[in-house]
């Protein structure tokens, strides 16, 4: 597998160069140079596959002989290993429940996977990687379930002191064994301006073989395409097309729902659902692409006013504002409308959305007076429990949480406190990882 930069179609690079650097030094962002078609067969026959089994096809499809199969094959059921169950709110109205992995999350679909490809490809190396993660919550408990016990591979996450939840903080500090966690004093920009100081840092970078997590990582793009695919088996038995409502930020599970597309699988629309950061159903709307200041809201992990993957969308469609428009529906939605839609998801279905996924419910109702008799599916990017205080007031209601989230509760945090302070910092990786 191949992959260019979406500021140079001319610097192509490997996966493994892709997937270890994160991004190309360019500034752009990686695509695939190309996305093959899967076989009309295997769309047709996609109720014979488990899962993890279609997800392989899938990969295969995408990657090619450049992971050997067997590796892929164990690096796709590794990471597969949990369901993505659609319930059907109605018979043309389906809810994707991506929340099924260790962090309660989507992204875990793509932490898993993009961990386990960095451990194949770091095998070949001697020395060991260090993978530094700046988190405001949600993608660090991802990625620190993700690489748990991945050999060879040690991640250090920064977080800022007192900024993330309380759940949050214990899914990063509670796991030990190759995840580590350092408590800054300072805000996630703080957090983040550590972390890219020691990528340009040379003398550090002599003595540790330093790497990202990166959410824009194509290793966790390729992951998200596979529930799409799964999806359409469970709620599709027509062969029809189908639309897919998702509820988005960064618009990378957007994307990946586009490659899917690209792939063969008959998607009628892919609906971007957006709280009051409508910047993506505004270009849908005017043309215009017009990057602001995010704004806070109760779907916070789709608080982003300047999304990384509208680069990779705009490079699928030679950034034509009307064959865009013409694959891609906006809508978006005020948290009072969000609140509403949660309460009326439960009288009416007796099923409890989260705050992102009412978001999608509210796109799905128009979209579907839009687009009449088109079968449609939202995706649930998180479990209801992860956002608890703000469901149970809105739905007046206790809502149970999973096991895997409530025994966290009994765990004892182990992270190392720090002021925002460079040396500090590069100074704990060169004692602990040099
Ligand atoms: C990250 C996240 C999103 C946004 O996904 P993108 O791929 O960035 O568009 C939506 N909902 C939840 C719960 C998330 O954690």
């Amino acid at each position: 597998m191949q992959l260019y930069s979406t500021n140079n179609r001319s610097h192509t690079v490997d996966l493994k160069e892709a997937v270890m650097n994160s991004l190309p030094p360019d500034n752009g962002l990686y695509m695939p140079v190309r996305i093959p078609q899967l076989s009309t067969n295997f769309i047709k026959n996609l109720s014979d596959y488990t899962f993890a089994d279609l997800s392989f096809q899938v990969a295969n499809n995408i990657i090619g002989s450049y992971i050997p199969k067997s590796k892929l094959e164990e690096i796709v059921h590794g990471a597969i290993d949990f369901p993505a169950p659609v319930v059907e709110l109605t018979d043309s109205l389906g809810i994707l429940e991506l929340y099924h992995g260790p962090s309660l999350a989507f992204k875990d679909f793509g932490a898993r996977f993009m961990a386990r490809t960095m451990g194949y490809f770091n095998e070949q190396s001697s020395e060991e990687l260090i993978i530094l993660v700046a988190t405001s919550g949600d993608t660090g408990g991802a990625v620190a379930a993700g690489f748990y016990n991945t050999p060879g591979i040690k991640v250090v996450i920064l977080y800022p002191s007192g900024k993330v939840s309380p759940l949050q903080e214990k899914q990063l500090t509670t796991l030990g064994g190759n995840i580590e966690a350092i408590e800054i004093q300072g805000t996630f920009d703080d957090c983040q301006a550590l972390v890219k100081k020691a990528f340009l840092d040379q003398e550090l970078n002599d003595q540790i073989r330093l790497s990202s997590a990166n959410s824009i990582n194509i290793a966790r793009l390729i992951p998200q395409s596979f529930y799409y695919f799964e999806a359409w088996k469970q709620f599709q038995k027509s062969g029809e097309a189908l639309s897919f409502i998702v509820p988005s930020g960064n618009f990378g599970n957007l994307t990946a729902g586009l490659f899917a597309k690209k792939m063969g699988l008959p998607i009628k629309h892919m609906v971007a659902a957006t709280n009051n950061n409508d910047i993506v159903p505004d270009y849908l709307s005017t043309g215009k692409y017009q990057p602001r200041p995010s704004v806070p809201t109760i779907s916070n992990a789709m608080d982003v006013g300047a999304p990384s993957n509208f680069s990779r969308m705009m490079d699928l469609y030679g950034s034509t504002w009307n064959d865009v428009k013409g694959d891609i529906k906006g809508y978006s939605y005020s948290d009072a409308n969000t609140r509403l839609a949660m309460k009326e998801v439960l009288a009416k279905y007796n099923y409890v959305m989260d705050p992102h996924g009412a978001v999608g419910y509210l796109a799905a109702i128009v979209y579907q007076k839009e687009s009449i008799g088109t079968k449609s599916i939202i995706l649930e990017t998180a479990h209801p429990s992860k956002f608890l205080s703000e469901v149970e007031t809105t739905l007046d209601k206790k809502i149970e949480v999973p096991e895997r989230l409530a025994e966290l509760k009994d765990k004892t945090k182990v992270a190392e406190l720090m002021q925002v302070d460079y040396n500090a910092f590069s100074n704990y990786l060169k004692k602990n990882h040099a």
